[in-house]
């Protein structure tokens, strides 16, 4: 039903004066730097506190403030967003902010992905059935905090940047952490209830994105980032014997990315994990994963890959792309990036008449 009322939306639209729109966060200036190079116009939904990034770079052609996120449902401002043609590009905000669910039923605007898969994407058993549906190798997860055996991670629904995340290796020190961080403030009760856990790979963090295009029926790979995070990434810069007396505990709060290029030889399976999710994207809604992807995985010592997310939109980690990036330049040369990517898929669809493929 929503698919139609994007369709006659659409039609309704000057593709002569298509915006590409965003959340004022995330990879903003990454799809609005993009959609300028094309010769689109931008449109940023924007806190007041956050206006100075859009007025020191100059890259949103319209700012429509906001107090919260959330007013992105507002009728008032989705009408806006259809008068000046825009088309959306959810990116790690949208999940984080506005809940996947709205996304599906309220949000009238057309917009560039596959909705359905944003809610896989937000589940976590979801994404592990997708991602085994794709073949991939993936870390074995426990029900039960009493059934944990070995190092093992304890995560929280939604993208939250790994905040409250925390390390166990038994059901007792699971328990007596998770009172420990709740009594720090990290976490709430609601979250123990829903919290997960999955088997800690030891091993090289990696991230490579993907863009699925329609419009030349390929999967592409752009680029590859790691992550920055506050504080496991300091830890190893303090002695062990400090880290016991001040009784350090790592959290995943992530503050940047930082980019990275693979072994050669790990490429052949890095494309075709992306060709697999793509595959198995298809199969669980029709016409699958539209555009930007990233996996979120782990290589071990005798170079197996896990993956242990699936993010199906832009993740933040394309950043570090912005201007080029290796795997970019062998494909497309200089100045291409992600954002770049998106707005070259949707120029192409205008142009060809078939915007209705690539926009739900
Ligand atoms: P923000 O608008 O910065 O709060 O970001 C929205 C969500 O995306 C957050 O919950 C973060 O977890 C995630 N996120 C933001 N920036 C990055 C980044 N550079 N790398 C990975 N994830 C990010
Ligand atoms: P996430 O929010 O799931 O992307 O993860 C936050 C942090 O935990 C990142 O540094 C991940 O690389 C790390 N992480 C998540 N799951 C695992 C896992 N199963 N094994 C090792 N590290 C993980």
């Amino acid at each position: 039903m929503m698919k139609e009322e994007i369709n006659e939306i659409l039609k309704k639209y000057d593709r002569k004066k298509i915006s590409i729109g965003t959340l004022g966060s995330h990879s903003a200036l990454n799809i609005f730097k993009g959609a300028k190079e094309e010769n689109l116009r931008t449109v940023c939904i924007c806190k007041k506190d956050d206006e100075i990034v859009y007025k020191k770079f100059q890259l949103a052609d319209e700012v429509i403030f906001v107090s919260q996120f959330q007013e992105l449902l507002d009728e008032a401002i989705q009408e806006k967003l259809r008068e000046l043609n825009t088309i959306l590009i959810p990116h790690g905000s949208f999940t984080a902010y506005i809940s996947a669910e709205e996304i599906m039923s309220r949000l009238l605007v057309p917009m560039f992905a596959n909705r359905e898969l944003l809610r896989w994407e937000v589940d976590r058993e979801k994404q592990r059935k997708w991602l085994e549906m794709a073949g991939l190798n993936l870390p074995k997860t426990y029900k039960d905090p009493k059934e944990i055996e070995g190092l093992t991670i304890v995560k929280f629904p939604g993208a939250r940047g790994g905040r409250g995340y925390f390390l166990v290796t038994s059901p007792k020190s699971f328990f007596e952490k998770a009172e420990d961080m709740m009594k720090r403030g990290h976490l709430t009760k609601e979250d123990l209830e829903s919290v997960h856990l999955q088997e800690y790979i030891i091993g090289g963090h990696v991230y490579p994105h993907y863009f699925r295009s329609i419009m030349e029926n390929d999967v592409e790979f752009l680029g590859v980032d790691k992550r920055y995070e506050s504080t496991v990434d300091d830890i190893g810069r303090i002695p062990a014997s400090e880290q016991l007396q001040i009784d350090l505990r790592p959290t995943y709060t992530i503050v940047g990315n930082i980019p990275i290029t693979l072994r050669e030889s790990l490429l052949p399976e890095i494309l075709r994990m992306g060709d697999r999710v793509v595959e198995a994207s298809m199969k669980i809604s029709y016409p699958g994963i539209i555009g930007p992807f990233c996996l979120e995985t782990v290589i071990t010592d005798n170079l197996k890959i896990y993956t242990f997310e699936i993010s199906a939109r832009i993740v933040a980690g394309t950043n570090v792309g912005i201007g080029t990036s290796p795997y970019l330049y062998l494909k497309y040369g200089e100045r291409m990036w992600m954002g770049r990517r998106i707005a070259r898929e949707i120029k192409k669809a205008i142009q060809t008449d078939r915007l209705e493929e690539i926009v739900y």
